[in-house]
């Protein structure tokens, strides 16, 4: 069945089957009734209160909350903007500059943060929620083009940028996932990712609108080895979504396997590459279960291509590849403006209606990024990559982004807020990899006059300064101390050589 509406199809559950479960937490079930229940209450708020068209904010974690505000801002016809708890300060402070949104639902507790923009804490949201609406015209959903939600992600400038994604972008990622990767009806989804990173999208929506449940996995469980171990054995989920990362930490547990969590059927890999001994192994523990490779980055929602892992496909290939371009979508090789031939590695352009508009006002940023190809909207990905027989292969990056754990980091990002710390003059950071994958992010450092005596204690407040401004995973693990960088032949801060230089052993 091919989704047309992304409230009508989820709505419908919930008056069609107001009991059927959608989100299944350990200590609670919540329905499809009391999700349209409350999303139809926060869209009457919205509609009642604020004009149409302005964003919202939702910030929070993986809260039932936070569905049910992602969904009445879109019946409302706002667009939404997922910021997770923790994000320091001054990020936060960045992304409202940039999205100036209407509406701010805290879930969790809003940080001390002055904004014009309306604040309505959870007890509010419970409120609204259980107030009964009269609304004199009906709601005005997001529809088309119109943006459903916007995704923060990093930036080269410092300044994080805000990927927008339209109903038809959503809708044409949906319907494609509905169809090629086993999913049926009234299925349970695993939602570990945070709802700020659009991995999530892939448990939510396609779970939302097919009958289907999530599974949330908190921050707490994740982050603590001996409660996940615990877990894992015991879960009851049949879809799995998640990052390679997180399923090699799970993949230490020797019970996590077919015997024990023996509903699990679907694995759905995106973010980063994954790794054939990772593949591998899943095969093994999980000899029934269907696994799948995607890929795709958020400018082009979710994902656009993908591929079920086989032992003949490990076989003959030395990278897992990134699968088979979806139905409605091209991808070509491009060197700069002009395509490959085929077999030849070159930058992967990604042509067809998932691709976004562009960056919430930042003009400069979507015109380097994003055009039109051949009549259709086209996204140049700065992944290397290369088309074998219809077969999407992934070769790295070709500028200085890099995925660690399955987030996004612009290297520029982390640079810019390290020159910023007080003890800092000039810093670069570089990826150590291992098997492709980052293992650790290293900043070399040029450092200003301070009176720490020992080197790690220096680094400890560098660390502590810089936590104020970045995400905790864009933190270098390790610091080298210098006292000049070095430089290309056009005075640039030569990262290349630094990279070889820490990557040498
Ligand atoms: P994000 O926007 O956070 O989803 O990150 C998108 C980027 O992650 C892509 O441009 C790729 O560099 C990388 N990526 C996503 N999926 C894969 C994959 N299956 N294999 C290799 N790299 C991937």
């Amino acid at each position: 069945m091919t989704i047309l509406n992304i409230i009508d199809a989820i709505d419908r559950w919930g008056m069609k089957e107001p009991n059927r479960p959608v989100y299944i937490e350990t200590n609670r079930t919540y329905t499809y009734g009391e999700l349209k229940r409350d999303s139809d209450a926060v869209a009457a708020y919205l509609q009642k209160n604020i004009g149409h068209s302005r964003p919202v904010v939702v910030y929070g974690e993986l809260e039932f909350e936070m569905l049910a505000c992602f969904l009445g801002a879109s019946k409302a016809g706002h667009a939404y903007i997922p910021i997770e708890a923790h994000t320091p300060k001054d990020r936060v402070e960045m992304i409202l500059e940039v999205a100036d949104p209407a509406v701010i639902f805290s879930v969790k507790e809003w940080p001390d943060l002055e904004t014009a923009a309306e604040i309505v804490p959870l007890e509010k949201i419970q409120e609204i929620c259980t107030q009964s609406w009269t609304l004199n015209v009906p709601f005005e959903p997001v529809v088309d083009s119109e943006t459903y939600y916007i995704i923060f992600t990093s930036g080269t400038t410092g300044v994080p940028k805000g990927v927008q994604i339209s109903h038809a972008n959503l809708l044409s990622f949906v319907n494609w996932e509905l169809s090629d990767f086993g999913i049926t009806e009234g299925m349970r989804f695993l939602a570990q990712a945070p709802y700020s990173f659009d991995l999530s999208v892939m448990d939510l929506y396609p779970a939302l609108t097919s009958g289907g449940s999530l599974t949330p996995m908190r921050k707490e469980i994740i982050n603590d080895f001996k409660q996940l171990f615990t877990v894992l054995p015991t879960l009851e989920i049949e879809v799995w979504v998640s990052t390679p990362s997180f399923m090699d930490i799970c993949l230490m547990e020797p019970t996590f396997d077919g015997e024990h969590v023996d509903r699990l059927k679907v694995f759905l890999f995106c973010g980063e590459e994954l790794p054939k001994a990772t593949a591998q192994k899943l095969l093994e523990r999980f000899p029934k279960a269907h696994v799948f490779n995607t890929y795709g980055p958020t400018e082009a929602t979710v994902a656009i291509s993908g591929v079920e892992i086989t032992h003949e496909l490990l076989e003959e290939y030395s990278r897992v590849p990134i699968g088979y371009v979806k139905n409605d979508t091209n991808v070509y090789i491009m060197n700069d403006e002009s395509e490959v031939s085929a077999e030849e590695v070159g930058e992967i352009v990604i042509a067809g209606p998932s691709v976004s508009k562009g960056y919430l006002n930042n003009q400069e940023k979507t015109d380097a990024a994003f055009f039109e190809y051949k009549g259709q909207p086209a996204y140049r990905t700065g992944d290397a990559g290369k088309l074998k027989e219809g077969m999407l292969i992934y070769d790295g990056r070709i500028d200085f982004q890099v995925k660690l754990h399955g987030y996004r980091i612009e290297l520029e990002d982390i640079d810019h807020h390290l020159a910023e710390v007080s003890y800092v003059k000039q810093a670069a950071v570089v990826p150590k990899y291992q098997n492709h994958k980052v293992q650790q992010l290293v900043a070399f450092v040029v450092a200003n006059p301070h009176s720490f005596e020992k080197e790690f204690k220096l680094s400890k407040a560098i660390k502590a300064e810089l936590g104020l401004s970045v995400m905790e995973y864009m933190i270098p693990q390790k610091f080298i101390y210098v006292e000049q960088l070095p430089l290309t032949a056009n005075g640039k801060i030569d990262r290349k050589g630094l990279m070889n230089e820490v990557n040498a052993t």
